[in-house]
C-alpha cells in the first residue's frame, strides 16, 4: 500500500483578474510544504495549516512541477504499473496550464509523453507496443477527442478488460511527436461546433490515454507473460461552486452535470479516505469519471494529484475548499502492483509476433518503410476492431429491443384472435378482476423497469386454469397448475431492458379499458396497435438491417486489410528473396574476385623477386659500366696524348719538308 502524491501549486497572481481588493488583508502563506491563511498585519489566522507532500509557489516551472510529482510515475508505467496524474481547482487556477502548458514551459502531459517514449527507447531487454485515446466528459456524456464519430459512448465491463469505453478509439503510436500531433487533433474536434469553447473547457473533464504493452525481447513464445500498464493524464473540470458560476439553462445543466461529478470523486476520496473498517461502499457508479478513473482511486494504480490555486484574496473560499480536498486525497492508499497477463487479449502478443518475424526477415535489408506500412495495417485492423465491437453492441441492443416488440405483437395478435373466436363482451364479466386475468403480465407497463421474454411459455400452453382462490402470491403448486403443468425453463429467461413503446401503447398498457367498452371499438383499437406495433418491428428490422450491413462492410474491410497486410508480407518475403539473390551473387562475385587476387598476389610476388634479381644484375651491370668508363677515360687520355706527339711530329716533318722545299729551289738542278 502506498499513499496518494499530493501536491498544491499556487499560480502567480493573475493581472488581468478583477479582483475588487487586489492587495486584501488576507493571503496565503507558503513555508516549505506548509500552506497557511495570514493576516498581512496579525500573522497568522486560526486554523492548523495545510501539509502537503509538496507545494509549489508562484515562480514554479512545469518542468519543475513534472520533475517533482510526475517523472516516477513514468518509468513505473513503462515497468508495467498502472499510473494516473491529475490536476484539480478551480477555473482558472491553473490546470490546464500544469496539463498541457506553453510552448516556452510544456506542460505534464508532452513532458510525459517523450518520457515514454525516451523511457522505452533506453529498456533494450523488451518489445513494447504504445496506444493512446483521448476523450472528454460533458454532460455526463463520454466523447471520443480523436474521432467526431465517437459521442455518448457507454461505459461497459468485462473480465477480462474490466471497466472500459465501448467503442473508444485507440491509436497504435511510435513516437512522441505522432502522440502530440494526435493531442492537436483532439483539441480541433474539441472545438468542432462549439461556439463558446472556455465555459466548455471549465465544465468538461478530459482523459488522456496511454496503454503500454511490453514483452520480454526475443520471445514470443506464448507463455511469455505480457505487462499491460495504462497512464492516465486528467485535466478536471473547474471546482468552484454552482451558485458563483451564476448560470441558467443548459449551462446550469452542464454545471449540475460536474457538480455531480466533482461531487462523486469528492465523495469517492472521502469514503476511501476513511478508516479501513468503517469505509463500507465506495459510489464509483455514481459517477463516469470515479467509475472510470476507480483503478486510480484505492485501487491498482500509483497516481499524483496536482492541486492548483489562485492566490488572489477573492478566491480565498474556493482555495480553502481545494486544500480540503487536497488534504482528504493525502490519506487515500492504492495498492499499485505490476499487470501482467498470459492470454491473447494483449494486442501485442498478436501483433508482436508478426512484426518480429517480419523485422528478421528483413534485417539490413533498409525495409524500415515496409515495417511502417505493416504497423499503419495493424492499426487499421484494431481501430476496425473496436469499431466492430461497438457495432455488435449496438446491434444487440436492437435485438433486444426487436425481440420485446415481437413479443408484444405476438401477445397483441393472441388477444384479437381470443376476442375474435369468442367474442367476449365486457359485460359478461361481473368485476375486473376476471377481466385483468385475460391480460398478459408483460402488458401492465413499468417504467425504467425490464420484461422477462419466455420464448416458450406461449407455444405449450392453450388456456391456463384460472384458480378458484387467487392469492397476490402464487405457490409452486399454484404455478404449476396455472402453467398447466408446463416448467418454465430459467436459462430460457431472459431479461431485456424496458420497452420504449408509443404513447398510445402506454396508454393501454397502463390503463385498462373501460369495461363498457364496445368489442368492436377494442378490436379496431388493438388492431391499431398492431399496426403501430409492427411499424415500429420494422424500423427495427430495418436498423438491424442496417447494422448488419455495416457490420458486413467492416468484416469487408477487415478481410481486405488481411489481404493488404498478407500481400506486405508477401512483398517483404519476396523483397527477403530479392535481397538474399543480390547477396548470393554479390558473394560469388567476391569469391571470384579473391581468387583473382590471390592469383595476382603471386604474380606480384613473382615479379618482385624478379624484380629483385634484376636490381641485383643491374648493380654489377653498373658496376661494370663504371670500370669501362674509367677504361675510356685512360684510353682517351692516351689518345690524346698520342694526338698530340703526332700533330707534334707533323709539325715537325712538315718543317723539315719546307726547308727542304726551300733548299731545293735555290740549288740549281746539277743536269740543267
Ligand atoms: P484552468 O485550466 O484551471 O481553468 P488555466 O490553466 O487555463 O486554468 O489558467 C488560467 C490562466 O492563468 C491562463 O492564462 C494561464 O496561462 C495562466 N496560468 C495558470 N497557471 C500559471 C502559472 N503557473 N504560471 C503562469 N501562468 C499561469
Ligand atoms: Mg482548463
Amino acid at each position: 500500500m502506498e499513499k496518494i502524491s499530493v501536491a498544491v501549486r499556487f499560480r502567480p497572481p493573475n493581472p488581468a483578474a478583477a479582483d475588487p481588493s487586489p492587495g486584501g488583508d488576507r493571503e496565503w502563506r507558503i513555508d516549505d510544504t506548509r500552506v497557511t491563511l495570514v493576516h498581512r498585519a496579525a500573522g497568522p489566522l486560526p486554523g492548523a495549516p495545510f501539509v502537503f507532500d509538496h507545494v509549489f509557489d508562484r515562480a514554479a516551472t512545469n518542468e519543475r512541477v513534472y520533475g517533482t510529482v510526475v517523472r516516477d510515475l513514468i518509468g513505473a508505467v513503462v515497468d508495467g504499473f498502472n499510473a494516473t496524474a491529475f490536476a484539480y481547482g478551480q477555473t482558472s487556477s491553473g490546470k490546464t496550464f500544469t496539463m498541457n502548458g506553453s510552448d516556452a514551459d510544456p506542460g505534464i502531459i508532452p513532458r510525459a509523453v517523450r518520457d515514454v517514449f525516451d523511457t522505452v527507447r533506453q529498456t533494450d531487454d523488451r518489445e513494447f507496443l504504445v496506444r493512446v485515446s483521448y476523450m472528454e466528459i460533458y454532460n455526463e456524456e463520454i466523447n471520443d477527442l480523436l474521432t467526431l464519430e465517437g459521442r455518448r459512448l457507454p461505459i461497459k465491463e468485462n473480465l477480462e478488460r474490466g471497466v472500459y469505453v465501448a467503442g473508444l478509439r485507440e491509436e497504435i503510436v511510435n513516437s512522441a511527436e505522432q502522440v502530440l500531433e494526435l493531442l492537436q487533433l483532439g483539441e480541433v474536434n474539441r472545438h468542432f461546433g462549439v461556439t463558446n469553447m472556455n465555459a466548455r473547457s471549465s465544465r468538461s473533464h478530459t482523459i488522456f490515454r496511454m496503454v503500454i504493452e511490453s514483452s520480454a525481447k526475443n520471445q514470443i513464445d506464448s507463455e511469455d507473460p505480457i505487462r499491460v500498464s495504462v497512464l492516465n493524464l486528467v485535466d478536471l473540470a473547474g471546482s468552484e461552486r454552482n451558485n458563483k458560476t451564476g448560470t441558467e439553462g443548459v449551462r446550469l445543466n452542464e454545471a449540475g452535470h460536474i457538480n455531480k461529478s466533482l461531487l462523486m470523486l469528492g465523495n469517492v476520496i472521502n469514503k476511501l479516505s476513511e478508516n479501513g473498517k468503517q469505509r463500507g461502499h465506495i459510489p464509483y457508479r455514481d459517477s463516469k469519471l470515479t467509475r472510470i478513473l476507480q483503478p486510480a482511486l484505492g485501487g491498482n494504480t500509483k497516481t499524483s494529484i496536482i492541486c492548483t490555486a489562485a492566490p488572489e484574496e477573492m478566491h480565498i473560499e474556493e482555495t480553502r475548499g481545494t486544500l480540503k480536498f487536497a488534504s482528504r486525497a493525502k490519506c487515500v492508499s492504492n495498492c499499485a502492483q505490476v499487470n501482467e497477463i498470459l492470454t491473447d487479449a494483449a494486442l501485442l502478443k498478436r501483433q508482436k509476433r508478426e512484426i518480429e518475424e517480419l523485422r528478421k526477415k528483413l534485417q539490413g535489408s533498409h525495409s524500415e518503410g515496409l515495417e511502417q506500412v505493416v504497423l499503419k495495417l495493424r492499426n487499421d485492423m484494431h481501430k476496425s476492431e473496436l469499431e466492430r465491437d461497438r457495432l455488435a453492441m449496438e446491434l444487440e441492443e436492437e435485438r433486444k429491443l426487436r425481440m420485446t416488440l415481437e413479443h408484444h405483437l405476438t401477445e397483441q395478435q393472441k388477444k384479437l384472435e381470443g376476442l375474435d373466436n369468442t367474442s367476449i363482451s365486457a359485460d359478461q364479466f361481473t368485476d375486473s378482476t376476471q377481466l385483468d386475468a385475460l391480460k398478459t403480465p408483460d402488458f401492465k407497463y413499468t417504467p425504467d423497469g425490464f420484461v422477462a421474454h419466455r420464448s416458450r411459455y406461449s407455444n405449450d400452453v392453450e388456456v391456463s386454469p384460472l384458480p378458484e382462490n387467487l392469492d397476490n402470491i402464487a405457490s409452486d403448486d399454484l404455478w404449476t397448475c396455472l402453467n398447466k403443468g408446463c416448467v418454465t425453463d430459467l436459462d430460457m429467461l431472459e431479461m431485456t431492458p424496458g420497452l420504449k413503446r408509443k404513447a398510445s401503447l402506454l396508454q393501454d398498457a397502463t390503463s385498462a379499458a373501460p369495461l363498457e367498452e364496445p368489442t368492436e371499438a377494442r378490436c379496431q383499437r388493438l388492431e391499431k396497435d398492431c399496426v403501430s406495433d409492427r411499424q415500429q418491428l420494422e424500423e427495427s428490422n430495418a436498423r438491424c438491417a442496417a447494422l448488419e450491413k455495416e457490420c458486413d462492410l467492416l468484416r469487408d474491410k477487415n478481410s481486405s486489410l488481411q489481404q493488404e497486410l498478407s500481400d506486405s508480407k508477401r512483398e517483404a518475403n519476396l523483397l527477403v528473396a530479392e535481397k538474399q539473390a543480390q547477396l548470393d551473387d554479390s558473394i560469388a562475385r567476391c569469391v571470384a574476385l579473391e581468387r583473382e587476387l590471390s592469383v595476382c598476389r603471386q604474380d606480384a610476388e613473382r615479379l618482385a623477386t624478379e624484380k629483385q634479381e634484376l636490381a641485383g644484375e643491374l648493380g654489377v651491370e653498373r658496376q661494370k659500366m663504371e670500370e669501362l668508363k674509367q677504361d675510356i677515360r685512360v684510353i682517351s687520355r692516351a689518345f690524346s696524348q698520342r694526338e698530340g706527339q703526332l700533330t707534334s711530329l707533323y709539325s715537325k716533318s712538315k718543317a723539315i719538308l719546307e726547308t727542304c722545299k726551300t733548299s731545293h729551289a735555290a740549288t740549281p738542278c746539277l743536269d740543267g
